[in-house]
This record gives C-alpha cells, structure tokens and sequence, in this order.
C-alpha cells in the first residue's frame, strides 16, 4: 500500500483569488482519500505563491518523497503543486523515475506510466498563467497610471479610498503637511524640526517617534503634493487634488538645496567678503584681521580688505584697505539709491491702479493661458506617439514630457493667480520700493551684512575694487532709480519706471 502527502496551497497572491480556501481544500481531499482508500501519513500545508521556485513547506515535502517515506501526493489541482517550470520540472521528474507512483487531484490522477505529457502540459498551463497575469497586470497598471491614477500606497496627507481606488485627500493630515511644507519654506527650520512639527501632530512613525531627516527630505521634495507623480522613472499628471502649490514646492526645493550644502566651518567672516571683484585681475576681495600689542601695551588692530591674487596670468597690484574706508565708500553708494517718500508714494498709487487695470483684462490673459495649456496636451499626446513609433528614444521622451508637465503646471497657477486677481509683480514692487526707501538708513546703520545684502541687490556682481576705489553698475530698476535721483529737478516719475519688470507705465502720475 502506498502512502501519501496531502499538500494544500493558497497564498494572498492575485493568482490564487479564484482558488479554495485551504480549509476547503483539506476537508474535499480528506474526504476524497478516505472514500478511495489512500493512506495519508502527513498533511502539507503551504501559504505562499507558487511563482517562483523556493517553498520550505513544498521542498521538506519533496525531500521526504525522496528519501522514500511517501510515493504519492494527493492535492487539489496541479497548479497547486508547482506554477513555475523548475517545480513543475522536479514533480515530472520524480513522477517518471518512479519516484513518485501517483498524485491524485480532486479531478483526476497521474500516474508514471500514461501522464508525463498532459502533467507538463498542465504545468506549463500553469505557468503561462502567471505569465498572462503578470502582462496583465502591468498594463492595466500602466493604463491607470497614464490616466493619472497613482497605483501604491498613498503619501502622507493623502489615503487609498479602498472603494474608488483613488488616492483622495486625508483632511487632517493633508494641512499638517501643507503647514510643514509653509514652515521649512522659511528657512528656519531644520530637517528635525519639521521632524517635531510633525510629532506634535501626532504623525510619527510606527516606533512612536518622530521622523527621520530623510524621510522629511523625501515628503518635502514629493511631487505628489503639488500634482504630479512618478513611476518607473517617469513624471505623471496625477488625477488626485494638490494640497500645495507648485511655487511653495519649489521654495522649499530651493531650500533643501542651499541646506544641504556642506556646512564650512564657522569662520567668522568679515562683512563685506565675497561682495566686490578686483578691479585690476577680476578676482574675488576677501578680509583679513591684523593685531598687533606694541611694547608700550597699545593694542594696534583693525580689519582690512585684499584681493586674493589667484590670477596665474596677472601679476596684481591692488593695494590692501581698511575697512573704515570700505564702509565709508560703500555707505555712500547705498546713499545714492534713497528714494524720496514722495515718490515711493507716487509709485504705490499707480501700481495699484495698473493693478486693477490688469484685474480688469485679467478674462484675456486666462483665455490665453488655457489656450496655451490646450497646446501643451496637443504636444503631450504628439510626443507620445513618436515615443510610441520609436522615433525618439526613452530618455528623451522622458525629459520633454517632463518640461512640458512643468510648463503645464506653471500655467495653471498663472491661471490660479488670475483669477484671484494677484499680480505676479505687485509684491516684488513693493519689496524694492521698500528697500529702495529705507536705504538712506540701511546708509547709515552699523551692519555690515544689512549693507551687503543691499548691495547685492542693488548691483548683482557687478562690484570692483580698484586703486582703493569701489566701482559699481547698478541694475535694473536701479538703474532707473539713480538716473532719476540724478535729475532730482524734474519731478518726472516716468523715467523711474521704465525698467521695472512686468510694469507698463501706461499713464503718469499726474
Ligand atoms: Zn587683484
């Protein structure tokens, strides 16, 4: 009489749904062995798929056979044996040497004799399934994603609506994230910091702490929450609700950016480092501090300024200054650029009314934005379908379509902002005309750094140092500002605004 494993498979896997449940399975074969008389020493049972080679359960079976204790196996289809062509292979194998002298399913039997071929057959049946089923699944994932559906698990400030399969916003959750996203976008916030902000929400991790540096990293730089996502390498146009903007995102990639430098060891600085170029080699003029204790117990010390010399091809000249003179020299620069409250005021009353003129033919500019956005999805549809044909390869197509999702992106906020009514240039305006009004003061005040800061803004790069000389070209609006300070006597503002960004001076002050 022969004995036989009874071996029962089921796993959670999308190839098994149809299958039995293993309890059903043990009570149809129990039933089954006992009404043909087949001797069960030991039942199997196994919880894992059959896709690839490498069950425990399924190998201490197969060994037990060949070391002799059992020569049949009783289960409920052959696919529960093996669904991939190395399992299916040994079962074959041990069938024709013998080895094993019968399996019985719920359906039929197999014996040495008569069945190697339709056993193989089946096997192969098997695995085609998977095959089929793994196709399958790919491209109705790719067709979900292509619809923007977002297939894995949802970001945080989101969840899986198990219902509708779509990732819809967690209101709670979601304005913590924004928060998050709004506080490190002001740049005095740490990694960590973000990481307690989020803790004293109740978001931590599943160790009950708060979270790590890269896993903030990783929220704060997530397309997802601004509309897009990506898979396999790729940006899509998520279907889901941003909770942020694009323009927020980017604060804080910049952000993470200037943050994850390396840090240099703090050095101190001088103030005006790394504002001027030398006049006489371009290179950059650094500080340096003397000090010097005479025998007399003086203390002789004070800050001064150089260039660094780094040219190979000039042999430079520039003499070494004091500080006192460079704050001297650059003050007075920053004075040059003081705007007369009365203009400030001027131009403040015509921003507004060029506001509301904007706001007024604000319905064209969005008209024009969508008709824009329109050509955008022409030209997404257009650079499918030659990815499609293979005229241009993967990488490519990758890059366009995502320079197009971006400009795609951009125009909706634009959009968004229009139809708010806000003014793109409003607050950039007001910023100049504020410090453009306090720089009489910024002139007069005793740091360094506010004065830099100034600078820069006032003239960018273009700074130099020459013969102990502080040279400077301003820029922009600047520009415009000191040309008119010049001709103090007109009262003309017109000149004034001829070079700022995004304003049209349609009509003068009157
Ligand atoms: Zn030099």
């Amino acid at each position: 009489m022969l004995n036989y494993f009874l071996y029962v498979r089921k796993s959670t896997d999308v190839e098994d749904k149809q299958v039995r449940s293993i309890d059903d399975q043990l009570a149809v074969l129990r039933k089954l062995a006992k009404d043909e008389n087949l001797n069960i020493i030991t039942e199997f049972v196994e919880k894992r798929s059959a896709k690839k080679p490498g069950r425990p359960v399924f190998a201490n079976m197969l060994s037990r056979i060949e070391q002799g204790e059992a020569q049949g196996i009783i289960c409920w289809k052959l696919d529960r044996l093996a669904r991939n062509p190395i399992d299916g292979g040994q079962i074959s194998w041990f069938l024709q040497k013998n080895i094993i002298h019968h399996i019985r399913t719920f359906e039929r039997s197999y014996l040495p004799q008569d069945n190697v071929l339709i056993m193989s057959v089946e096997f192969g049946m098997a695995n085609q399934y998977i095959l089929d089923l793994r196709t399958n699944t790919k491209r109705g994932l790719m067709e979900k994603i292509r619809r923007g559906e977002y297939c894995s698990l949802a970001p945080l400030g989101y969840i899986n609506d198990t219902r509708t399969k779509l990732v819809v916003v967690d209101k709670k959750r979601s304005k913590v994230v924004r928060e998050a996203f709004e506080l490190y976008a002001q740049n005095n916030s740490r990694l960590e910091d973000v990481g307690i902000f989020f803790a004293k929400n109740g978001i931590i991790t599943r160790g009950k702490k708060p979270f790590t540096r890269d896993k903030i990293a990783w929220i704060l730089s997530n397309p997802f929450y601004y509309g897009l996502f990506k898979y396999a390498g790729e940006f899509y146009e998520g279907k889901h609700q941003p909770i942020i903007t694009k323009k927020l995102f980017d604060k804080v990639q910049k952000v993470l950016q200037e943050r994850s430098k390396p840090q240099k060891p703090h050095q101190d600085p001088l103030g005006y480092c790394g504002l001027l170029r030398c006049g006489n080699c371009g290179m950059m003029i650094t500080g340096g501090y003397y000090k010097k204790v005479q025998k007399n117990g003086n203390v002789n010390e004070w800050y001064y300024y150089h260039c660094t010399k780094k040219s190979k091809t000039i042999k430079c000249p520039e003499p070494t200054m004091r500080q006192e003179e460079l704050d001297r020299q650059l003050s007075g620069v920053i004075q040059k650029f003081k705007m007369p409250d009365f203009w400030a005021e001027q131009l403040q009353k015509m921003a507004e009314q060029e506001e509301q003129n904007v706001r007024a033919s604000s319905n064209i500019l969005i008209q024009e934005a969508r008709t824009e956005m329109q050509g955008i999805s022409v030209k997404l549809d257009r650079l499918l379908t030659v990815y499609l044909e293979q005229d241009i390869d993967r990488d490519t197509y990758q890059q366009q379509k995502a320079e197009l999702l971006l400009c795609k992106k951009a125009l909706e906020e634009k959009i968004d902002d229009l139809e708010q009514g806000i003014c793109p240039w409003r607050k950039p305006l007001e910023e100049w005309l504020k410090q453009a009004q306090g720089a009489g003061e910024t002139a007069l005040s005793p740091s360094l750094s506010d004065k830099k800061s100034l600078l820069q803004k006032i003239c960018g790069v273009n700074l130099s140092l020459q013969n102990r000389k502080v040279h400077f070209t301003p820029q922009k609006q600047w520009a415009a500002l000191c040309a008119a300070l010049e001709k103090k006597s007109e009262t003309d503002l017109c000149c004034v605004l001829v070079e700022m960004p995004g304003v049209k001076p349609g009509s003068r002050a009157s």
